[in-house]
């Protein structure tokens, strides 16, 4: 059977950007999507960090279809009827190109057109189904009847990758590395949003919670500004919600993290214009796959590349960097005509240089660090506990703050042993 140099299976970030680099150098390429459109199926919170993508990105992110630049970082601890904020911004954060909200339907739609223009083929509502085999090494995808002989798949089918998988480079899914993300897109006017997020035309907030909203499972909300709709959302670890007795109902999560306070007054007015649900990889750098194997590799989320790191979710600079790597190595595996497992091996070395398995390494203590109850009940609890008693001024006489302090220290367990350790183990990550 006559093949092609790669079909790519997956039209996210990863599949995308692998596309785009591997057209660059003139192989002929396939990109197939299960979706209505690259970005229909898509979901992200979701700000992209820039800086770590651009020199590996080359002209890839021109005029891309940013929505805002965050100049705005708040974190927010929501305790029960009272909240602690963090307020950050900068003159750095407001210079430099940092980081950007996009929407992923915009994005990769556009992304997607952009490969086109270059010639790739990019088919979309083309579900793969299985793997074409040629001994022990992968040759091609198949959807229904139909078949597409490649030199290299590359496996960018996201978070469940079942390519990986029937390629024997990853164990089925653990419900331990996994979480659930829901998001939905509330429409608001340009004007109001620059008024309550306190930014500039142009400008956007990212805004983290943790505590009140996943009611003690692993995880936390999300809001995200972008041109003239918020991004709000809930992350919640699988395991959490699943040993949940009585059972938690993940919409009923979502609907009382809007009603909160903090949160009504910044939607107040805004209409629900999209909603969708996805995974997300919590595994870390242990949860990672496999990378590549004779005529495949993975790249993405299908490999497990994103990283929790409590106060911020990175996955999609991660699926950029490692899309384009891959086709780094696809290159080079070309120009020896070697596509064994031995020639694609250089992937893995290659990402070992760079931010996406440096940064994966670095943070590999923290799903375990995060896999702690207290960082979603206890702590938001109590820090914002603290300072209520602090600045609440009642009928009696008001005690002294470093009196007042200490005995809520004391009496909140804070200075316990088991407290003491974990702020001891916050060397680890
Ligand atoms: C709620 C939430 C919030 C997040 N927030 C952030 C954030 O703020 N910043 C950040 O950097 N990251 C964030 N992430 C993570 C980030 O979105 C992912 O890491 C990123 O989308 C991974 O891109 P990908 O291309 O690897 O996978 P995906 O975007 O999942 O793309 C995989 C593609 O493969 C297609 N596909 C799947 N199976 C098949 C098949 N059988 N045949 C054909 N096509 C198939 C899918 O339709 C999809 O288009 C968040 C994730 C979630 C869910």
């Amino acid at each position: 059977m006559d093949k092609i140099d790669v079909v790519i299976a997956g039209g996210g970030l990863a599949g995308l950007a692998c596309a785009y680099r591997l057209a660059d150098k003139g192989l002929q390429v396939i990109v197939v999507e299960r979706g209505d459109f690259p970005g229909s199926k898509n979901v992200t919170g979701g700000r992209l960090y820039l800086m770590p993508v651009r020199s590996l990105a080359g002209d890839m992110l021109d005029d891309a279809p940013f929505e805002r630049k965050v100049v705005r970082e708040r974190w927010s601890l929501l305790g029960k009827g009272n909240s602690l904020n963090i307020d950050f911004t900068g003159e750095r954060f407001r210079g430099e190109d940092h980081s950007y909200t996009l929407l992923r339907a915009r994005f990769d739609r556009w992304l997607s057109e952009k490969l086109m223009s270059k010639g790739v083929f990019v088919i979309p509502k083309y579900r793969v189904d299985d793997l074409l085999w040629e001994g022990d090494s992968v040759a091609g995808i198949k959807a229904g009847s139909e078949e597409i002989a490649a030199h290299v798949v590359v496996a960018a089918d996201g978070a469940l990758s079942f390519m990986a998988e029937k390629a024997g480079l990853r164990p089925k899914m653990a419900p331990k590395n996994y979480a659930v993300g829901m998001k939905e897109i509330i429409e608001l006017s340009e004007e109001k949003i620059n008024d309550r997020f306190n930014v500039g035309s142009g400008e956007g907030c990212a805004q983290l919670f943790l505590g009140d909203v996943t009611q003690g499972i692993f995880g936390g909300g999300f809001l995200y500004t972008n041109r003239d709709t918020v991004s709000i959302g809930i992350v919640a670890g699988i395991q959490g919600l699943m040993k949940r007795v009585p059972p938690v109902e993940a919409h009923a999560l979502m609907d009382a993290f809007k009603e909160k306070y903090e949160i009504k007054r910044l939607l107040d007015g805004g209409n629900l214009v999209e909603y969708s649900a996805h995974i997300i990889p919590e595994g870390g750098y242990n949860g990672i796959s496999k990378l590549y194997g004779n005529g495949i590799v993975v790249v993405g989320d299908a490999a497990g590349f994103a990283l929790n790191m409590g106060v911020t979710v990175r996955g999609m600079e991660f699926a950029i960097a490692s899309g384009i790597i891959a086709a780094e190595t696809i290159i080079a595996a070309k120009e020896a005509n070697d596509f064994t497992a031995t020639a694609l091996s250089g992937y893995e070395k290659r990402l070992q240089e760079t931010f996406v398995l440096k940064d994966l390494a670095a943070c590999r203590e923290m799903p375990e660090f995060l896999d702690n109850e207290s960082f979603f009940s206890y702590y938001p609890d109590n820090f914002p506990g603290f300072l209520e008693k602090i600045m609440w001024f009642g009928d009696g006489p008001k005690e002294k703050i470093g009196a007042t302090l200490w005995k809520e220290l004391k009496g909140s367990g804070m200075l316990s042993f088991k407290r003491l350790k974990e702020l001891y183990n916050i060397r680890k990550i």
